[in-house]
Parts: C-alpha cells; sequence; structure tokens
C-alpha cells in the first residue's frame, strides 16, 4: 500500500480549472517532485494534502485512511514554505520548538529534540540567534528543523531553495537530498526549476494544465518524455516533425533528440546513425561545453551541445556560418505524443 493515495483530485477557483483529475500514489520514504512552469496546479495539489485547501472533488488518502477533510493539525504532515515564515522575535531554538510547544511536549524533551534537529540541519550553535542574524541558507535550515522537529510521516516543500542564490541553491539540493535519505522521511517537493527536480527526485511528476504529464523516474522523463509538452519543460527538445520527420528519418509524427546525444562532424560514428547536414547559425561558449544551432537541410533548427575538451573559445566561436554534419544514434531519437 502507498503511503499517501490521491485519486480523482480537483479544485477549481472561478473558472480556472487549478487541478484537474490528479491521480497519484506516493511511497514511503520517497523524495517526490511535482514540477511544473508556474500555474500548472502544483502548489495547489501540494495545498491540498497539507489541509490549507479543500479538493472540489477527489479524495486524499495517508496510511489508508481518508484525510482529504480533515483540517492541517490533524494531518500528520508538515510544511516547508518559501519565505520560511519564522517568528523574527524568538530566537532559533524557540523557533524549532514551538510546534512542540503548541502540541504540549515537555520543557525537557522538546530541548533535546530542537537540538537533534538544529543538529540535523548542521546548524549546531547557533540556537540563540535571532533569524535576522542568519543567511538565507541558515533560515531556511531553521524553517526544515522546525518542520522535522515534529517527527511526520511527509514533509511538504514548496520552493524552499526558491529565495537562494544559484550556488547556494546548488549546495542546498545535495544537502536536502542527504538530509531526506538520512531522517527517512517522505519529501514532496514543490519545484518549477527542472534542474532541481532532476538532481533530487526518486520520481518526478511534470504538472501541465493541473494534470499530471508524465510521473516517472528522472532519466526516464529526461531520456524519455512522452509528449512534446514534458520534452520542452524538462531539457532542451529538439522536436523534429511534420515534412522535417519525412525527409530526415523517413517516418511521421513528432520525435525528440537531446542536444548532448548529436555529434557535430565527427568521423567515427557507427553506420546505423542518423546524418544530417546543415550550417551552424549561432554558438554560444558556456565554458565546460558550447551549444550550437544548427539550421539543417531538412528544414528544422536543432541545438547541439558539445563538451569543450580540447577546443578553446576561439576556436568553437569561429565555426559559426559552418557547413557541418551531424549525427546521433538510432536510440537517442524518440517519439512523442
Ligand atoms: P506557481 O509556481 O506560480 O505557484 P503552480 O503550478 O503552483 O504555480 P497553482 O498555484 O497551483 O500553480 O495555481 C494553479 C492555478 O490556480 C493558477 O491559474 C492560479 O492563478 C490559480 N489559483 C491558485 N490559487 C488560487 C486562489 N486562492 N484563488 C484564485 N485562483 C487561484
Amino acid at each position: 500500500m502507498a503511503l499517501i493515495e490521491i485519486r480523482g483530485l480537483s479544485k477549481a477557483f472561478g473558472s480556472v480549472k487549478a487541478v484537474d483529475g490528479v491521480d497519484l500514489d506516493i511511497e514511503s520514504g520517497e523524495f517526490i517532485t511535482l514540477l511544473g512552469p508556474s500555474g500548472s496546479g502544483k502548489t495547489t495539489v501540494l495545498r491540498m494534502i497539507a489541509g490549507f485547501e479543500v479538493p472540489d472533488s477527489g479524495t486524499i488518502k495517508l496510511n489508508g485512511e481518508e484525510i482529504t477533510d480533515l483540517p492541517p493539525y490533524d494531518r500528520d504532515v508538515n510544511t516547508v514554505f518559501q519565505d520560511y515564515a519564522l517568528f523574527p522575535h524568538m530566537d532559533v531554538i524557540t523557533n524549532i520548538e514551538y510546534g512542540l510547544r503548541v502540541e504540549k511536549v515537555a520543557k525537557e524533551e522538546r530541548r533535546k529534540r530542537a537540538l537533534e534537529a538544529l543538529d540535523q540541519v548542521r546548524l549546531s550553535g547557533y540556537g540563540s540567534r535571532k533569524p535576522n542574524q542568519l543567511s538565507g541558507g541558515q533560515r531556511q535550515r531553521v524553517a526544515l528543523a522546525r518542520a522535522l522537529v515534529k517527527r511526520p510521516s511527509v514533509l511538504l516543500l514548496d520552493e524552499p531553495l526558491g529565495a537562494l542564490d544559484l550556488k547556494l541553491r546548488q549546495q542546498m539540493q545535495i544537502e536536502l537530498k542527504e538530509l531526506q535519505r538520512e531522517v527517512g522521511i517522505t519529501f514532496i517537493f514543490v519545484t518549477h526549476d527542472q534542474e532541481e527536480a532532476l538532481t533530487m527526485s526518486d520520481r518526478i511528476a511534470v504538472f501541465d494544465k493541473g494534470k499530471i504529464q508524465q510521473l516517472d523516474r528522472p532519466a526516464a522523463i529526461y531520456e524519455r518524455p512522452i509528449n512534446e509538452f514534458v520534452a520542452g519543460f524538462v531539457g532542451v527538445s529538439n522536436l523534429i516533425e511534420g515534412d522535417a520527420a519525412s525527409k530526415l528519418l523517413g517516418k511521421r509524427g513528432t520525435f525528440t533528440v537531446r542536444p548532448e546525444k548529436i555529434s557535430i562532424d565527427s568521423g567515427g560514428v557507427a553506420s546505423t546513425a542518423r546524418k544530417a547536414i546543415g550550417t551552424i547559425k549561432e554558438v554560444e561558449y558556456l565554458g565546460p561545453a558550447t551549444r550550437f544551432n544548427v539550421d539543417l537541410e531538412a528544414g528544422v533548427r536543432l541545438v547541439v551541445l558539445k563538451q569543450n575538451t580540447q577546443e578553446s573559445s576561439q576556436e568553437v566561436m569561429s565555426m559559426r556560418g559552418k557547413s557541418v554534419t551531424l549525427s546521433w544514434e538510432l536510440e537517442s531519437e524518440y517519439q512523442v505524443q
């Protein structure tokens, strides 16, 4: 039995169908990410699991018991918000203890568990600081400790890293994943950042227009996107369709090839590989790699990503305007809906 079972979940705001018939099973100990563009309904799903929003229809079960209509405080789940929601006048340890105080946990036990949680988020020694004496990353950790201290079965995280700069964000992604493994709590994580989702998740549910478009492991989502939307939203989509598909691939439909699977002018490709002639229109030097935009004779533009193992920036930049042959293995080419 799944830890969380969601069936036929729907919610409209006026004429907007925010969530439209979502079914989702979440396993115990899983790190699952709800990924999608702004307005796709992922936050509303999270809020219905938390109990902040009442669904129009559908059910949510936790541990086999229906919780759809229970108030938030009667659910064995806890939420970490993007804005941290820390009390500014309380020091860190008191902030972390707060939920336990509400639950009337004895003082000694409270302190013990709060110190444990502080240690889990690597902030031992910061207990007496006020939130405004902490960096953004540290405040984020306190918010996390405050949720962990209650030892919920499920932790809901709504874009918790959204306010951090890129470097800190990437560091926190790794730490958060490690922490989740350590504590073994089920994490349901909302983000619009595909890289973040790919890095952290056991599984990803890709949302668009209130529906789950695809639910799978990160590698499967990336390598075998089910439709055009997922192909475009998760990674750069090279879509080959219509006449271009007939000319280039000899088949009808819409196909995708990831940019890093395409080689430029490399001699040693297998005879089974696809070949396509084109002209380099744009070159973007990215440091460790270069991105080429290539217009093919078949009438489609493909993005190619190439590691800069040997080449200098001048060498790659000078390739703009050159005629090239692109090639890729047949197994890198997928049909999407
Ligand atoms: P974001 O990343 O921007 O938070 P999201 O994918 O989480 O987007 P939701 O916040 O779930 O999307 O919103 C889905 C749709 O429902 C949007 O069109 C949004 O404007 C609408 N919506 C959400 N909450 C409310 C509300 N309380 N009142 C009216 N409309 C709402």
